[in-house]
């Protein structure tokens, strides 16, 4: 595939409006790709109409399975009158970046992915094991895309897997858990003259939190890369009228966690707040969970990790960074699965994620494309 044809694909995909939905133009616009050639195994597997993911299998020895994952949703543009180039138009810039929606988080990294594989098959590869694109939908909101396929088994026979999210081309080997979770404090309305005729849902909700936050700062443990597990409350709603004892209330809060914290645990802690509190006389609250993933745990010192690190140094010509990242991946989902296999994210992209006039610089992009059939070359062929 030519430079051009490697920047119309790219270009094609950022077209693509897929806000929090509709990514089955994407998954669509890929399999046709994949169509003409033997040895690709594909499968859509829907969450909802509209809302497909894919998973394409290349080659058939069973070797090793090395995965490339990549989301097919973006975040919301925000006002499309602040970007200096329509959200959705994919313009390439005089300096060779390419703006738009989801062009850094993560378009490059999916169509790098996508190209690599291309290009493997057309030069006969690979001939010892398995590539496997494994692309999702809903990343950046619920995560069921990576849940679903993790659930169904689609990742249990991976050796290894790297994640395409924009990263700079530096790499990530660790990043944060999240649980975004709702409660709603269920009271009685009254006259505010005669409380004792109510209950008063706010001040349920507010010793809720009171609670909450002291029971989850009891996880004090500190990660050496990630920091400690962050508790807020960052969205409140209730009451109706100054005079009136409120009869609703609802809070929505983010903990952010790390390795040393799992989900599991923090929740099962979560719930006995909520079950204790509704033990006393006037208490109603119900939980309901938003959002959950772990956190990806890591080891820069692991084989894929600096393997990876080699090869994209050799791919870049520099020094790249080995971190850990405060936001969360599918990786938060893909841990669940049953295969015990190691994650790095690298990918090509800017820091202009979730922003007006996100961009990708066009050079990484096409570096991130080398970059992986490096990295699928010499891994399926067990050289690292
Ligand atoms: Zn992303």
């Amino acid at each position: 595939m030519d430079q051009q044809e490697k920047i119309k694909l790219l270009q094609r995909i950022v077209q693509m409006e897929t806000v929090n939905d509709h990514e089955s133009l994407v998954a669509d616009y890929l399999a046709t790709l994949f169509q003409p050639y033997p040895n690709v195994e594909m499968t859509r597997v829907r969450y909802k109409s509209g809302r497909d993911n894919l998973v394409v299998t290349i080659g058939t020895d069973h070797h090793r399975q090395l995965g490339f994952a990549g989301h097919m949703d973006v975040v919301a543009t925000g006002d499309p009158q602040k970007w200096d180039h329509a959200p959705f138009s994919g313009d390439i810039t005089d300096d060779f970046k390419m703006v738009g929606r989801g062009a850094s988080d993560m378009k490059a990294g999916l169509a790098a992915m996508v190209i690599a594989a291309l290009e493997l098959l057309d030069q006969g590869e690979p001939q010892h094991g398995q590539i496997k694109l494994i692309c999702t939908i809903a990343e950046e909101s619920t995560m069921v895309g990576s849940e679903q396929l993790t659930k169904e088994g689609y990742l249990d026979d991976l050796d290894a897997l790297v994640i395409c999210e924009g990263s700079g081309l530096d790499i990530s080997y660790t990043h944060n858990g999240d649980i975004d979770y709702r409660v709603t404090s269920h009271g009685k309305a009254a006259h505010s003259a005669s409380p004792e005729m109510g209950v008063n849902a706010i001040e349920n909700l507010m010793t809720f939190w009171h609670t909450a936050k002291a029971e989850l700062a009891k996880f004090d443990e500190t990660d050496a890369v990630l920091g400690n597990l962050l508790h807020n409350v960052t969205v409140i709603k209730g009451g109706e009228q100054i005079n009136s004892i409120p009869a609703e209330a609802d809070l929505e809060a983010n903990i952010r966690l790390i390795p040393q914290t799992p989900a599991k645990v923090v929740k099962q802690r979560l719930e006995a707040v909520i079950a204790t509190l509704n033990q006393q006389p006037g208490f109603e609250l119900d939980l309901e969970y938003l959002l959950v993933g772990d956190a990806l745990p890591g080891d820069q010192n692991g084989d894929f990790v600096q393997f990876v690190k080699r090869e994209t140094e050799a791919e870049v010509g520099h020094e790249v960074t080995l971190s850990g990242d405060k936001g969360t991946t599918d990786g938060s989902k893909f841990i669940d699965s049953k295969g015990d296999f190691p994650m790095v994210i690298v990918g090509p992209g800017s820091n202009t994620a979730h922003q007006v006039n996100e961009y990708v610089d066009l050079n990484q992009y096409l570096k991130a494309i080398e970059l992986y059939k490096n990295i699928s070359l010499k891994f399926l062929e067990g050289d690292n």
